[in-house]
């Protein structure tokens, strides 16, 4: 009954009995929260000093494989959190997108944490800039973790995958983090983190948690914080004002409320597969949570021909959503969290009745299934509005199962009303019309974080309106908060700071761990394709012998892969060709050439050649060009417990005065062994 917060590794509650939560379908009472006079202060410090320090000391790799471990062990102690879920009202289907969707987002941040970023403890942000001609001096932008706290102000919505989402990514970058979570629904926050402590997997300090009010934990931030809040526009601007987050200048990102839009298109008529797709989703996201979703849909713009057919097939499709208690099979629309949440819904239905048509009215809904008569129940409610560009329709976020059908008259008009919602998380458009959805695709994503969409084509495989995804942006701008969050390892940056570092190439390379073009060189005394991936040094360099590359060179590759193109083959033709004046070698040939000239062929601890990066063409190569290579360890990067890391070698062919030719990345795969698998 007592939900503790988890601070400075203690369980505690605060003083009092604390506020009574109750079932929302039974009104039994369930839960009690306090955090009053616990020490906030001493949990900041915490996270300052232990949490900091425990992740400094790993690399991305090695937080990431945490992640991934977390999420294998809480996998199995999923159906107490199913169990609790109930009391938030949630369905076993909504549950689902909380919890294995919670989950589903640690496994993406472990998979991009490893994949995408370096194993080491500095990322970079995209390539060397030259600042001087003689490129002794060169800079690098670079990313290090922000040594504060990532403080989580969440929403009630989703009380584990909120909390998992902002979580994944902080800590992958390197942040502790201290999740505030809502009041109604702390009881099954703090059940995951429990289970997350509980695992042990977690290092001292980078995971604490306030389950209650706590609204001075604001009054404890510091520049090298980064706030990431989740909830109604009205509470953000009270957390961008607030006089600690105006001093102090921490980042704060904000996802909050929006009046996402979805569109049928022109197209789309009834009859169609979009027209029947469109009736499907926007009854969906109704339902789903019971419309508790910062992504779900509130209007729904159709050509003004269609407006009375999807009134009616909407109205025929809500009819058929069972209400009651959660916990019962047949259900599948629960209660709102509150019967304050519930009391602020009808109160938004009513401001919107002012100026629309009530189609379905869900204000009074009708016996829910095996639950407490009026408990916490909002039916779906259905609306019609009067007048397009009404601003009631536009700024009202009913936070429930609640949607407004707005007909358009032409493009223009549509474009106008989408932007009258000032911003949204997310927007979908039904079509099969790819020259209307190009077109209001430009006039329209600026005001949104996501746009999905939908048609015959995408039935099937469709993720929906309303889910976002960890590789994708979540976010919108405008009255959504202009935050952003998830989207890859995008994501992970929000909690790093980039700093632009100037410097020498040696310097430089220290700094990343990654050879600079221009730094110190080595040559060893063995092919550097022989040194297994420990013992190999960044910098480590191979110089080869020369080749010419001869015309026959080049007809015999051109007759060998059937690139006849004319700048290689025809004189004439070629001479023509302002670039090259004259047939010249492909440049396919000279990266083959280039790998005959550095490979080293004996069986050893380089496996594989797995592609190339940045290749370019600098200097096109003509019959009698004497080309040689420079080969060198740029960076590596261990798999763990794979038993190989990636190594990427910097590579340049150049002609015979020097003349850069071409230039690249060749990524290899390379043993922790000098003879793998028992070979000889
Ligand atoms: P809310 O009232 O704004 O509360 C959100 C969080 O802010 C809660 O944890 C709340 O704590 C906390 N809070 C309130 N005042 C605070 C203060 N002065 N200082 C520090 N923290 C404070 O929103 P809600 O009712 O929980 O959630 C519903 C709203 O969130 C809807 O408008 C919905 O659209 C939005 N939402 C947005 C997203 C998104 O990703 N964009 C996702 C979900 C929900 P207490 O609960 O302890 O008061």
């Amino acid at each position: 009954m007592k939900v503790e917060s988890y601070l400075a590794g203690r369980w505690v509650f605060g003083a009092g009995e604390g506020t009574p939560w109750q079932d929302p379908a039974t009104g039994e009472v369930m839960a009690r929260t306090s955090t009053e006079g616990l020490d906030v202060a001493d949990a900041f410090e915490h996270a300052r000093n232990v949490g900091c320090a425990n992740l400094a000391k790993m690399t991305f790799h090695e937080r990431a494989k945490i992640l991934k471990d977390l999420g294998a062990a809480l996998g199995e102690h999923k159906e107490a959190l199913y169990e609790a879920s109930f009391h938030t009202g949630a369905t076993r289907a909504d549950s689902w997108i909380d919890i294995d969707g919670g989950f589903g987002t640690l496994f993406s941040y472990a998979s991009r944490g490893t994949n995408e970023m370096p194993n080491a403890r500095v990322a970079v942000d995209g390539g060397v800039e030259t600042l001087s001609r003689d490129g002794s001096f060169v800079a690098q932008h670079i990313y290090t973790p922000r040594r504060g706290v990532a403080v989580q102000i969440n929403a009630f919505n989703f009380p584990v995958w909120g909390m998992l989402e902002k979580f994944a990514p902080a800590f992958v970058a390197g942040m502790p983090v201290i999740v505030k979570a809502a009041a109604q629904t702390a009881f099954l926050t703090e059940r995951a983190v429990r289970l997350m402590i509980e695992t042990g997997l977690l290092p001292d300090g980078t995971l604490q948690l306030l389950a209650g009010p706590a609204h001075d934990v604001l009054d404890h931030v510091r520049s090298q914080d980064v706030i990431a809040f989740t909830g109604s526009s009205a509470t953000a601007q009270r957390i961008r004002t607030h006089p600690r987050v105006v001093a102090c200048n921490p980042r704060v990102t904000a996802e909050t409320d929006s009046v996402n839009c979805t569109i049928l298109g022109p197209d789309a008529e009834p009859g169609t597969p979009e027209f029947d797709l469109f009736v499907q989703e926007v009854t969906n996201e109704m339902r789903t949570k019971a419309g508790q979703k910062c992504t779900a849909i509130r209007r729904v713009l159709v050509p003004g021909a269609c407006a009375d057919d999807l009134a009616q097939a909407l109205t025929a499709a809500l009819a058929e959503i069972r209400v009651g208690n959660p916990r019962s099979e047949s259900v599948q629309m629960g209660p709102l969290v509150t019967a304050a949440q519930a009391a602020s819904v009808v109160e938004a239905i009513d401001r919107l009745a002012q100026v629309c048509d009530v189609l379905v009215d869900g204000r009074a809904c009708p016996e829910p299934i095996d639950a407490l008569q009026g408990g916490a129940f909002v039916g779906p409610t259905l609306l019609r509005a009067r007048d397009a560009l009404a601003e009631v329709v536009h700024d009202t976020e009913a936070f429930g199962p609640v949607c407004t059908i707005i007909a358009y008259a032409s493009q223009d008009e549509l474009v106008d009303i989408v932007r009258a919602g000032d911003g949204a998380l997310v927007g979908s458009v039904f079509s099969a019309d790819e020259a209307f959805v190009g077109g209001i695709v430009s006039d329209i994503a600026s005001y949104h974080g996501r746009l999905l969409i939908a048609n015959r084509h995408t039935a099937k495989s469709s993720t929906g309106h309303g889910s976002p995804l960890p590789v994708l942006v979540h976010g919108g701008p405008g009255r959504a908060g202009d935050g952003e969050e998830l989207g890859g390892v995008r994501g992970i940056y929000h909690y790093m700071q980039r700093t632009a570092v100037q410097g020498t190439p040696d310097v430089l390379s220290a700094i990343t761990g990654r050879w600079v073009r221009g730094a110190q060189t080595v040559e060893p005394d063995v092919h550097p394709f022989r040194i297994p991936f420990h013992e190999l040094e960044t910098g480590a360099t191979f110089r080869s012998a020369e080749r010419e590359v001869t015309l026959e060179d080049i007809e015999a590759f051109a007759h060998l892969t059937g690139d006849i193109f004319y700048a290689h083959m025809d004189e004439a033709a070629a001479r023509r060709n302002p670039l090259f004046g004259g047939r010249v070698a492909h440049g396919y040939f000279l990266v083959s050439a280039a790998a005959g000239l550095f490979v080293d062929p004996p069986y050893g601890p380089v496996l594989a050649n797995y592609g190339i990066d940045g290749l370019r063409f600098t200097k096109p190569v003509k019959p009698g060009t004497r080309i040689k290579v420079r080969l060198t360890c740029k960076s590596k990067s261990l798999r763990a417990g794979r038993g190989y890391g990636e190594v990427a070698w910097d590579t340049e062919i150049t002609d015979q005065d020097g003349n850069v030719c071409a230039s690249y990345d060749v990524l290899t795969m390379v043993s922790e062994l000098a003879v793998p698998d028992g070979g000889s």
